[in-house]
């Protein structure tokens, strides 16, 4: 991949894959949500859902910490009590679109309506005008990037991943990848649902929460929304 390439990415000219989501943290730190190198952003993507969602606000309850939930707007459609309860819980909730579509498979004017129907349903349920929108598989698509930009939302994608969506991923796995290259001013991309997963694998992801945050504070970070990342 050539420099020129990369930099299409940061502009979202092009689809963004997310494989290629760790180099972002260099080339377009704001797109990746690199921030306060003293903050972690805990994200969450895929619900909610409530055979798996009320467990992460327990476990996140009991650990006393926050964290941002990219909410798909036909869950949060279903399960508004739910999606209210995050807000009450004290996280923060964003749009991951309103079906979990690859966008580039998409018209722009498809794209466009998704994003409207989305952030107007997680409206609905919870009440808040989402600041964040990260779309279906990290992949950012020109007409995606605008239409957030119009209803007021910032792109985010990720620094550091759990690979937490697989069958093979255990508790340890998924806090071994995210922690690997982990540093200060990353964010974190995790799922609360298996809605786009193998059956079952929040449960890996749940229990990976209490090293993945007990390694965050002891090297001195703290770990929260992404409201609180203090992004440029
Ligand atoms: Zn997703």
């Amino acid at each position: 991949m050539n420099r020129s390439w990369r930099a299409a990415l940061a502009i979202g000219a092009a689809a963004v894959t997310p494989a290629l989501a760790p180099s972002l943290r260099v080339v377009a730190p704001a797109l990746a949500g690199v921030g306060d190198p003293r903050h972690v952003a805990l994200t969450f993507d895929d619900g909610p859902h409530p055979a798996s969602t009320p467990a992460f606000l327990d476990a996140l309850g009991r650990l006393r910490v926050r964290a941002t939930f990219f909410l798909l707007g036909e869950q949060a459609a279903a399960y508004p009590e739910l999606a209210r309860r995050i807000v009450d819980d004290g996280h923060e909730v964003a749009l991951h679109g309103h079906s979990h579509r690859l966008l580039p498979t998409r018209s722009p004017s498809a794209t466009r309506d998704d994003l409207r129907r989305g952030f107007v349903s997680v409206g609905d349920a919870t009440g808040i005008a989402a600041r964040w929108y990260r779309p279906p598989y990290g992949v950012l698509t020109a007409a995606a990037r605008t239409a957030a930009t119009r209803l007021g939302m910032r792109c985010v994608l990720w620094t550091d991943w759990g690979r937490d969506w697989t069958t093979r991923a255990t508790p340890r796995t998924v806090c071994d990848t995210v922690t690997r290259r982990l540093s200060g001013g990353a964010t974190i991309l995790l799922h609360d649902s298996d809605t786009q997963s193998a059956p079952g694998s929040w449960r890996a992801t749940l229990d990976a929460l209490v090293p993945l945050v007990t390694t965050c504070h002891q090297r001195g970070w703290t770990v929260g929304p992404l409201a609180e990342h203090q992004m440029r």
